[in-house]
């Protein structure tokens, strides 16, 4: 998957407009520069982020005219795109009608898109959406049961997010089994921060764990996952709580953290807390593995079968725990893991037994090469 695509540098822009900024370059073949200095927007972020990208030292390439284009990466396309696509103003007009859909994401994303068609005018910025890979994901599964004139009026709807991920890793998994992807029944398990599960069938996008916003399906690192709605208006009123505090409570300080009572929001310290015996943290990793499991029997339901489950992210790729308890008792779907072969981080790997029906596999995420790939084909194209 990685064929004629050479990776020349990576990097990050951290904390733009807070205190403590830093921009990281990661030049291939040359030392890292991780640099602490004021970052107040995302202007002067872009700026030095291509001015690492020329520099005559430890730059990669010799100017801006040697980049053929730019991809962004966008949270939020709403209906209207359900692939990648060439920014034009009327699409940058679409975006920003999708800014209340995600209000978080989506203003970031566009500022980040119009400063870089501001740098470097000439040069076509590509956008490649979160939601768009789940635009397949049909009626049955994406309507919500409240009444439809809302749907109608505000879309509200199962929209899904990692899209990127989760078609690299599917596309990934049939690579590497040799299978067409198309002939596959594949459940992708993006665990992170935050955390997605889909069923992929014959390629496509049929169901997936988040929804309209960000914080439904499995718990995750402050979010509280599937709750009953009974509870928003019940503990608002209890705790007198307004409609941003019930917002936070939810977002910021529930999932691992607030099932932790406090202690993380992060696998590595509770599964360290765990082997101490730490109950907090062992009741939080089993509600955590218990829905991840429940998501694998209602998708292999959705799709009449299962043939492969991926598990992607920071947690999927590195936690073994996790992988451990969330495939055990599902031998009945024909699911074994081989328990040496899971003790594995950060590889692509089948970690399965080899008489196992289901495939397991863990494939580490990359999303910023799908991004490029996407990015080429659409430049190439237009
Ligand atoms: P994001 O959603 O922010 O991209 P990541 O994909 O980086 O998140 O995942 C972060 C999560 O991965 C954290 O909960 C972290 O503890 C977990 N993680 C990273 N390494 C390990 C590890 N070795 N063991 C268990 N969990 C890990």
């Amino acid at each position: 998957m990685t064929e004629g695509y050479n990776l020349l540098a990576k990097g990050l822009v951290e904390r733009i407009g807070i205190p403590n900024s830093v921009i990281n370059h990661y030049p291939l073949d040359k030392k890292p520069v991780i640099k602490k200095q004021n970052i107040p927007n995302h202007r002067i972020g872009i700026e030095l982020l291509t001015e690492a990208l020329i520099n005559h030292e430890y730059g990669v390439i010799k100017g801006v005219e040697e980049i053929v284009a730019v991809g962004h990466r966008v949270v939020h396309a709403g209906e209207k795109f359900s692939g990648s696509i060439l920014l034009t103003d009327e699409v940058m007009e679409a975006l920003k009608d999708c800014t209340e859909l995600a209000p978080l994401h989506n203003p970031h994303n566009i500022l980040g898109i119009e400063v870089c068609k501001e740098l470097m005018p000439d040069i076509p910025q590509i956008g490649v959406f979160d939601t768009a890979f789940h635009q397949s994901i049909p009626e049955h599964a994406y309507l919500y049961g409240i009444p439809y004139k809302y749907y109608k009026k505000y879309k509200i709807r199962r929209y899904g997010f990692h899209g990127t991920s989760h078609d690299y890793v599917s596309k990934r998994a049939a690579e590497i089994l040799n299978k067409p992807v198309e002939d596959l029944k594949i459940i992708t398990c993006h665990l992170g921060n935050g955390s997605s599960i889909t069923a992929v069938k014959n390629g496509i996008s049929i169901d997936t764990s988040l929804g309209f916003g960000t914080d439904t399906g499995i718990i995750m690192g402050s979010r509280c996952g599937d709750i009953d709605a009974a509870i928003v208006p019940f503990l608002m009123e209890k705790e007198n709580l307004s409609i941003d505090e019930i917002g936070k409570l939810l977002y910021k300080k529930s999932g691992f953290l607030g099932l932790s009572e406090g202690l993380s929001t992060d696998m590595r310290d509770l599964t360290e807390k765990a082997a101490q015996g730490d109950e907090r943290a062992k009741r939080t990793i089993s509600v955590f593995t218990y829905g991840i499991k429940k998501y694998i029997g209602a998708y292999s339901a959705a799709m009449g079968g299962l043939d492969v489950i991926v598990f992607t992210a920071g947690i999927g790729e590195n936690s073994i725990e996790t992988r451990e308890e969330s495939c055990k008792g599902l031998e009945f779907l024909g699911v074994k893991i081989d328990h040496e072969k899971n003790k594995i981080r950060s590889k692509e790997a089948i970690i399965s037994t080899d008489d196992s029906k289901v495939k397991v596999m863990t494939i580490p995420t990359n999303e910023e090469l799908m991004i490029a790939k996407d990015t080429l084909r659409i430049v190439t194209e237009n």
